[in-house]
């Protein structure tokens, strides 16, 4: 196969995650072990107030570290993992892991809200409230410091079934993101009915904001759109400061992205959230 280096340092791969691949279900089983081994690691990168710059919480971004492949990108694994039963093992590792987390930096004094993805799968899983709701409890975690993200798509595949779950884990007092929108097709219909706090604007919308004025219009009105809709803003895939100062001008409420921060591994991130790093996010924009 080929294999080379991204920005982020994964290795990229081509045929060994093909889905007719015979050792796509060796990774499977891997996966499941990974689970245990503690190969996977959550990531947390900073979202970040774009009016005051200050802190407003974090996205829990799992990572697989493979004893033989490296770092194995999730967009690479979570697909996979999707089509098999295992999401939601990875699911549950993943609110487990966040949840405690979460609980740890409230006890430390530090209010963030948490955010964490959930695939479609979760979406339509009965189950899910309830065993989100032992977890919870078992971390010391209160609902409203959590954020749940679901991305468009999944939501569409079931619309009825996924707005039930929604409804019962926003009556619960989670907070309900809408990840990647505009990539998806949605109907606004389904939108205007979800108990959603959030919308978060996919990256390939805001990373050429600057060079495409159809890019800055769409963005431009979703976050009008959402406003209206009484929804906050994350534009996803901040990369340099004048981006930011855009999204300031059209009163996007959040930023994430590289400009601010990559995905940091815990100890990274407590250390950025304590080192001059948070100065960097409070520049004057314009
Ligand atoms: P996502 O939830 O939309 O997460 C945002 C992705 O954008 C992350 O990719 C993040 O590293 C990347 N990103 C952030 N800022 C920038 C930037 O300024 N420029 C660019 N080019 N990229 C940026 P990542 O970590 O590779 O994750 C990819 C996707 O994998 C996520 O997209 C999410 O859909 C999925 N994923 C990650 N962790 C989990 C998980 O625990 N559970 C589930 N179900 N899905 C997950
Ligand atoms: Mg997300
Ligand atoms: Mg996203
Ligand atoms: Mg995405």
């Amino acid at each position: 196969f080929m294999a080379g280096k991204s920005h982020e340092g994964y290795a990229v791969y081509t045929s060994i995650f093909d889905d007719h691949s015979p050792r796509r279900l060796t990774l499977m089983s891997e996966l499941r072990q990974a689970l245990e081994k503690e190969e996977l690691q959550v990531y947390y990168q900073p979202k970040v107030a774009i009016k005051t710059g200050r802190l407003y919480g974090a996205e829990a971004l799992v990572r697989w570290n493979h004893p033989k492949h490296g770092f194995v990108p999730p967009d690479e694994f979570i697909p996979m993992a999707e089509r098999t039963r295992m999401i939601k093992h990875l699911t549950l590792w993943a609110l487990k892991q966040t949840f405690g987390q979460c609980a740890e930096w409230h006890r430390q004094g530090l209010d963030l809200i948490v955010s964490v993805n959930l695939s479609a799968r979760d979406l339509h899983d009965p189950e899910l409230p309830d065993i989100i709701t032992g977890l919870a409890a078992a971390a010391g975690v209160k609902p409203a410091w959590m954020m749940l993200e679901i991305t468009e798509s999944s939501i569409m595949t079931d619309p009825e079934r996924s707005l039930e779950i929604i409804q019962r884990l926003h009556d619960m007092g989670y907070r309900l993101s809408i990840d990647d929108f505009g990539t998806g097709y949605s109907s606004l219909a389904y939108l205007k009915k979800m108990p959603l706090t959030e919308l978060k604007i996919d990256k390939s919308f805001v990373s050429d904001v600057l060079k495409s004025e159809n890019d800055a219009v769409i963005v431009k009105a979703t976050i009008n759109l959402a406003h209206n809709l009484g929804l906050q803003v994350t534009a996803e895939g901040v990369e340099n400061r004048q981006v930011m100062a855009l999204l300031d001008s059209y009163a996007c409420d959040l930023a994430q992205g590289y400009y601010l921060s990559k995905p940091l591994a815990l100890g990274e991130f407590n250390e950025w959230m304590r080192s001059d790093a948070m100065d960097f996010v409070n520049p004057e924009f314009n």
